[in-house]
């Protein structure tokens, strides 16, 4: 991982490295452990513009649909710039009993 240089808080803290949500999405962020003031690396805001997009394209309600004998969900095109694409293999697995996610491998 690229070395990041400290940032020090104006409570006089050392920001440290957390996983954090900002809009409901959990990101990287450099958080202050005294008084949470919450700031974001240039690299780890990249990161999270990228993660926001991908939620601005994935999040939403969607209906199964019929595809010959099976169900089918259909994703926006938009997606192929995360890595979809037709034929690609995904990871399915349940987190409820009314919940699973998608997981595109590789
Ligand atoms: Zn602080």
């Amino acid at each position: 991982m690229a070395k990041e240089r400290k940032i020090k808080c104006d409570c006089g803290e050392i920001l440290a490295e957390k996983k954090t949500k900002i809009d409901h999405i959990e990101t990287e962020a450099m958080v202050c452990p005294k008084c949470n003031f919450t700031t974001l690396t240039k690299g780890q805001a990249e990161r999270y513009a990228k993660l926001k997009q991908f939620h601005q394209i994935i999040d939403s309600r969607r209906k199964i649909i019929k595809i010959g004998n099976s169900m089918g969900l259909t994703f926006p095109d938009k997606l192929a710039e995360f890595g979809a694409k037709i034929g690609k293999e995904v990871k399915t697995e349940a987190l409820g009993p009314k919940s699973f996610k998608v997981e595109l491998i590789g």
